[in-house]
């Protein structure tokens, strides 16, 4: 089968020519229809510091998919030959104090497709029956392979209440495109969202935001809070990890108002704690991942109903030979999200 792998420790991937992968016990062998590009092979395809760290060659790479099941181990009774998948990236221990108190997505021992073992940028994949989300027939292939990311942001979005209330949305990658539709889709009474990329911008307008503002044109804290009454947005979701986005969200937030905080910063950053989060009463939290499964429920519920349609975030379509090019056209910024092919 065909494969993007990364094959040396350094920068770039080659598509190769491998065996398809031998059925072990627990697993399932998927065909891939589609597959799409996250940010974190965009990672692993540049070898920075993180991906020099984190990954051994030679690995397949690549986490988001939807395929269709060729085979399954003998003990697997969950999915079975031709069933319409894909998958949960995290691969869990299920033995930890969280796998076992109901805090799965924060597994301590948890390996990642694509990154920790072999993924799916190739013609087959093989991966653990457990990981499987049996699909919804009325959705593509390419909204399927999407299912992993857009948790991403239904996790963030709905991790408080947002209905009638006034949101931001500080970073329009992909997830923020997304989690732009998912406010919209709770009933959002106001969905800002902020990026200097006009482009992206203008798929957040197609996804529904309410306002649109770029931080090298106006400062997002005073529009924020100036439509708001004075007194800033009631929530805020960080999907940027820009330092300086971080810390306009906490001061765009009204007191008593809730972060939810995805974007990963480059490093350590300083922030005014005593201003901007103690003394104005916010609740901040982390979000990582995707809560296993209660997270696949809630996203397959609002893209099957159509509350939720993310076709204005697939940008780039390319063929598995193709994948350079997928890879350019994100750095270049050029594209929100890249589907590949086989
Ligand atoms: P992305 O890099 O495509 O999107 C980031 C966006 O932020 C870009 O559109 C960029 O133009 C914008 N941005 C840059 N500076 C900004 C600023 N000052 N103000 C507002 N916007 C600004 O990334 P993505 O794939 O959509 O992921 C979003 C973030 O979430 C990244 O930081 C990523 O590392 C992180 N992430 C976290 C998890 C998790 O489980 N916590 C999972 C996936 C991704
Ligand atoms: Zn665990």
């Amino acid at each position: 089968m065909r494969a993007v792998m990364k094959t040396h420790a350094g920068p770039g991937l080659e598509l190769k020519v491998v065996d398809i992968p031998r059925i072990q016990p627990g697993h399932a062998l998927v065909k891939v229809d589609a597959a799409s590009i996250c940010g974190t092979d965009v990672h692993i395809f540049k070898w920075d510091q993180w991906s020099a760290g984190r990954i051994t060659p030679p690995i397949i790479i690549g986490h988001e998919f939807s395929g269709h099941v060729v085979e399954v181990a003998g003990d697997v009774t969950r999915v079975k030959a031709g069933d319409y998948v894909t998958s949960e990236s995290h691969v869990i221990c299920n033995e930890c104090l969280m796998c076992r108190t109901d805090q799965k997505h924060v597994c301590a021992q948890v390996t990642i497709l694509g990154v920790d073992i072999n993924g799916c940028f190739a013609e087959y994949a093989l991966v653990p029956a457990d990981n499987l989300w049996l699909v919804d027939p009325v959705l593509s292939p390419e909204t399927a392979c999407l299912l992993e990311p857009i948790g991403n942001a239904v996790h963030t979005a709905l991790s408080g209440d947002v209905t009638g209330e006034s949101t931001a949305v500080f970073g329009c990658g992909p997830i923020g495109l997304f989690s732009v539709g998912v406010l919209k889709a709770a009933g959002a009474r106001a969905i800002f969202a902020i990026d200097p990329n006009e482009k992206r911008l203008s798929i957040a307008a197609r996804m529904g935001a309410t306002h649109l503002i770029n931080p090298r044109h106006e400062d997002p804290v005073e529009t924020l809070r100036s439509l708001s009454g004075g007194y800033g947005v009631d929530v805020v979701l960080e999907m940027s990890g820009h330092p300086e986005a971080i810390r306009q969200c906490f001061r765009a937030l009204r007191n008593g108002g809730r972060a939810a905080m995805l974007g990963i910063p480059p490093g350590p950053l300083e922030i005014d704690l005593g201003n901007d989060v103690v003394m104005k009463g916010i609740r901040i939290e982390g979000i990582t991942g995707r809560r296993m499964f209660s997270t696949w429920y809630k996203t397959s519920a609002l893209l099957g109903s159509g509350l939720l349609d993310v076709t204005p975030v697939i940008t780039h379509r390319f063929k598995f030979e193709e994948f350079e090019q997928g890879f350019q056209a994100i750095l270049s910024q050029e594209a929100a999200k890249v589907v590949l092919l086989p």
